[in-house]
């Protein structure tokens, strides 16, 4: 069965103090509560090794290099995230895509190497504004898992999280509706289905990004095919983020 994920990306947000305290108060505030998912938080580089120590949460990078190691400067590899603690690593949030040039194929290479590193990607999807009212969203969203995760085994498929973003939804506090983000993830799992068989395309968790909060996230995780959320404003306070958790 797949996994409900809430995972919070803090973005370039918090200096290290800020994150250990958040870290640390999220996971009191969440003690004694029967939680319905996996919670995980999305930090800068550089937390990441003091708060995957500070918390039994799971932690996520939020980028790697597509490189293994050597002469690129300013970069991070895979392995050392894993050497972190951290066991996620968020690929393809439409803020890399976008201000950072990532391309499908760039992409394809990070997932590779942060699977060969045991981490579990995170990969992010979606479409821009113009590409919904030119109506090719349903196009746009299966080139980009198409071309950057279908070159997997459905072994090393089976690993990924999937995460829609609209681009048009994220920090603009325009979610999609429920039955907007429905729609889309059933379309990516079924093209899931079609490359990879329909167990595969099941056990695969598919989280909706876009402006999710305490007062929508309930609607959101009650459709079938949303298995959770990729939160980025709602998960920088930790008495706004626990009610996205509590959205299950
Ligand atoms: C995100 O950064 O992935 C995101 C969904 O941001 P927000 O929740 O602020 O729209």
């Amino acid at each position: 069965m797949r996994k409900n994920i809430v995972a919070g990306n803090w973005k370039m947000n918090k200096n290290l103090q800020e994150g250990v305290a958040f870290a640390k108060d999220l996971e009191a505030a969440l003690a004694g509560k029967t939680l319905k998912c996996d919670v995980v938080i999305g930090t800068p580089f550089i937390h990441l090794a003091s708060v995957a120590s500070s918390t039994k949460l799971g932690v996520a990078a939020q980028n790697c290099a597509n490189k293994v190691s050597g002469a690129y400067t300013g970069e991070v590899s895979a392995a050392m995230i894993a050497s972190t603690g951290a066991k996620y690593v968020i690929l393809g949030h439409s803020e890399r895509r976008t201000y950072y040039g990532e391309t499908d194929a760039l992409l394809k290479e990070k997932v590779v190497l942060a699977l060969a590193n045991g981490l579990t990607p995170i990969f992010c999807i979606g479409e821009t504004k113009d590409e919904r009212e030119k109506n090719i969203h349903f196009d746009v969203v299966k080139r980009q898992t198409v071309d950057a995760l279908f070159n997997l085994s459905a072994e090393d498929f089976s690993k990924i999280v999937i995460a829609y973003e609209p681009v048009w939804a994220i920090g603009t506090g325009l979610t999609a509706t429920s039955a907007q983000a429905q729609e889309m993830h059933a379309f990516i799992r079924e093209t899931i289905a079609d490359k990879y068989g329909k167990e595969v395309a099941n056990n695969t968790s598919i989280l909706y990004g876009g402006s999710a909060n305490g007062g929508n996230a309930k609607e959101l995780f009650a459709c079938p095919d949303i298995d959770g959320g990729l939160i980025g404003g709602a998960s920088l306070e930790v008495e706004k983020f626990i009610p996205v958790i509590e959205g299950f």
